[in-house]
């Protein structure tokens, strides 16, 4: 039989994890891995990455842009805006992100070797992993970071998604502030008994913007229902005048606290299946950064277990309690300023100053779930 190529390392999928690591590893030239194997089976599907930093923001080059302003809009239309210096908003699009890394970053390495296609299977022998292709092709690696998503994993203990519909659109006239991004706008009444609804507007300039519903909900994606969202709530904010559709964004993440495992047979999982998207919120960039830094520095991957029930108390109030989310977020927003809203929400909040944001929310409704949550089984 042929011998093949022992890879040090292979990063199974080139997403927002895979790149992530992939880069980490070539920053520290000390550990990094003399050949990596990056393989993809090439799911482009657009998607936009904002998180939000102080001063040097990772893939600072990449930000196409910023804001130092953000605004919640309540169930009743009321605006809440705030600055969050020193921090900024920042959005990348994953078209820049893979661009950079496909036509700039990789090229200029040296012992990365891109593979296109679909990873099947990935199995230990003695000394090694073997990856197997759909197309029958196989690789070897000493050391496998895996980001492919379980279909498995899907069946989550509260079995609940946030799915976005999203249109980026251009306007001939001035219609949007440049300076402020919208994170959520609740003012757009709930139509749907099964799920909560808002919508986020990131203005790249007066007159183009990316507008998107975002649904939280425990089933499978209604396209024909969001674009009938999103329609709704053009009408009703902006007066539905005519616009250019640039292009449109579509797709869904899990809502799950159930545990990911972070390793799986000596398989190093990354990325959404390692769990490092945020189950409350849906944000995972910065996260999966933080992770990659983790990995390639040897450092415990682990997160604090008290965020978890936190994640875990609003699952249940977006689950059981949904029709309330609004009310939720508006004391929330209304009651705590934003830069601490933002750290809570990044876990870096200690814990007296959650303690201060749990007793600005409707506490018989926490005390409900948290009483449900600390009987559950899991
Ligand atoms: C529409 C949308 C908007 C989002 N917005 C934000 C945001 O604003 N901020 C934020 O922090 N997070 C956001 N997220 C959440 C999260 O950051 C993204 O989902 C992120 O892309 C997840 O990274 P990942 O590497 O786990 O998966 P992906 O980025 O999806 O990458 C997985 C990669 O694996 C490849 N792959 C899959 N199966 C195989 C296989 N069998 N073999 C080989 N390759 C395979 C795919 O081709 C893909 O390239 C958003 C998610 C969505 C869906």
């Amino acid at each position: 039989m042929e011998s093949k190529k022992v890879f040090d390392v292979a990063i199974i999928g080139a997403g927002a994890a895979g790149l992530q690591l992939l880069y980490e590893f070539r920053q520290n030239q000390a550990v990094s891995p003399a050949r990596i194997l990056l393989v993809d089976s090439g799911d482009r599907s657009e998607k936009s990455w904002c998180f939000w930093q102080g001063s040097n923001p990772i893939f600072e080059k990449l930000i196409e842009k910023k804001w130092n302003a953000l605004a919640f809009i309540d169930e009743h239309g009321r605006e809440i805006r705030a600055a969050i210096d020193p921090m900024r908003y920042h959005y990348i699009s994953s078209d820049t992100f893979y661009q950079y890394f496909f036509t700039e970053f990789i090229p200029a390495q040296e012992g990365i070797e891109v593979v296109r296609g679909m990873a099947k299977e990935v199995k230990s022998n003695t000394e090694n992993f073997d990856i197997w292709m759909a197309d029958g092709e196989h690789y070897a690696a000493k050391q496998v970071f895996d980001s492919r998503f379980n279909p498995a994993d899907r069946l989550t203990h509260a079995g609940l998604y946030q799915h976005f519909y999203g249109k980026f659109i251009r306007m001939d006239s001035p219609m949007f502030d440049a300076e402020v991004a919208t994170l959520m706008d609740f003012s757009l009444e709930q139509t749907d008994a099964s799920f909560s609804c808002f919508h986020y507007v990131l203005p790249f300039s007066e007159t183009y913007a990316l507008l998107e519903t975002t649904v939280f909900s425990t089933q499978g994606y209604e396209l024909a229902k969001y674009e009938a969202i999103w329609k709704s709530y053009w009408d009703r904010r902006f007066g539905g005048i005519a616009f250019d559709l640039v292009k449109e964004e579509k797709g869904s993440i899990p809502m799950s606290i159930s545990s990911f495992a972070l390793e799986d047979n000596g398989i190093i999982r990354i990325g959404t299946a390692a769990g490092q998207v945020k189950a409350s919120t849906g944000y995972a960039f910065t996260r999966m950064n933080e992770d990659a830094r983790q990995i390639v520095g040897g450092m415990s991957r682990k997160k604090p277990t008290r965020f978890r029930f936190y994640d875990r108390l609003l699952l249940s109030i977006i689950n059981n309690d949904t029709a309330k989310i609004p009310f939720v977020m508006s004391q929330l927003f209304k009651s705590v300023s934003m830069p601490r809203i933002l750290a809570f929400l990044d876990e870096k909040s200690t814990l007296s100053q959650e303690i201060k944001i749990f007793s600005q929310l409707p506490i018989r409704l926490f005390l409900k779930h948290a009483w449900k949550n600390f009987f559950s089984a899991k």
